[in-house]
C-alpha cells in the first residue's frame, strides 16, 4: 500500500509490485508527491536509485486523468537507456493499457514512423532521433506535450545534445511539466535546468 499512500492509484501500484517493487525507493517517495502535485523537479540521482518509477509512475498516473497521444517525452543520452526506460514504462503501464515507441538511432526510420502513428502516449529516445523525426515524419509534432523528462541531464550535455534539445524546446508547449534528473550538477547542467524548468524542488538522494 505503500506506493498508494504517495497517491499512485491501485492499478499502477499493482503494477509496481509485480516488478517486484515492495516499497518505494528514496527518490520514488521523495519525487511522486511533489510530482503528482504538478510541480516540476530536479532529482540529482544515480542509476540505481530508481530514478525511472520516481519519474514515470506519476506521468502515468496523470496520463490516466487524461489519456492523450504524445504525453509525455522522455530524453535519455543512449538507446540503451532510452530501451530500458520504455520496458519500465510498460510494464508499470501494463495494466492500464499504455502505448510508448522508443525513438533512437540504428533502427529504421520508417519503422519508428509507422510506430508514432499508431498514437502512442509516451515517446522515449535520444534527443538526436526525436529531432530527425521532428523535421522528416510527416504529421509528427509535440504540440500537445504535457510532460517532458530529461535523464541523465549530465551525460545529454557530455555527448553535446545541447543543441537538439534546443531545438525540442522550441517546439514543444511552454505549458507543461519538467523533471530533470543528473548524477552530478554542473554549471551546464543548471543552464540547462534554468532555461527548461520552472521553480523545481530539488531532491537530493
Ligand atoms: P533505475 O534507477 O530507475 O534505473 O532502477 C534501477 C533498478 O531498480 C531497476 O531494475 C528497477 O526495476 C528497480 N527498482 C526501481 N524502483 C524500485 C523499488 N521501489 N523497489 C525495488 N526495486 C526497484
Amino acid at each position: 500500500a505503500a506506493f498508494e499512500k504517495l497517491g499512485i492509484c491501485t492499478q499502477l501500484a499493482e503494477a509496481a509490485a509485480g516488478l517486484g517493487w515492495k516499497a518505494p525507493s528514496n527518490i520514488q517517495e521523495q519525487a511522486i508527491p511533489v510530482l503528482l502535485a504538478g510541480q516540476d523537479v530536479i532529482g540529482l540521482a544515480q542509476t540505481g536509485s530508481g530514478k525511472t518509477g520516481a519519474f514515470s509512475l506519476p506521468i502515468l498516473q496523470a496520463l490516466m486523468d487524461k489519456p492523450q497521444e504524445h504525453f509525455a517525452l522522455i530524453l535519455s543520452p543512449t538507446r540503451e537507456l532510452a530501451i530500458q526506460i520504455a520496458e519500465q514504462v510498460e510494464a508499470l503501464g501494463s495494466g492500464i493499457g499504455v502505448k510508448s515507441c522508443v525513438l533512437v538511432g540504428g533502427i529504421d526510420m520508417m519503422a519508428q514512423a509507422i510506430a508514432l502513428a499508431k498514437r502512442p502516449h509516451v515517446l522515449v529516445g535520444t534527443p538526436g532521433r526525436v529531432v530527425d523525426h521532428l523535421s522528416n515524419t510527416k504529421g509528427f509534432n509535440l504540440k500537445q506535450l504535457k510532460h517532458l523528462v530529461l535523464d541523465e541531464a549530465d551525460k545529454l550535455l557530455d555527448m553535446d545534445f545541447e543543441q537538439e534539445i534546443d531545438q525540442i524546446l522550441k517546439v514543444i508547449p511552454r505549458e507543461r511539466r519538467t523533471q530533470l534528473f543528473s548524477a552530478t550538477m554542473t554549471n551546464k547542467v543548471q543552464k540547462l535546468q534554468r532555461a527548461c524548468l520552472v521553480k523545481p524542488v530539488k531532491i537530493e538522494v
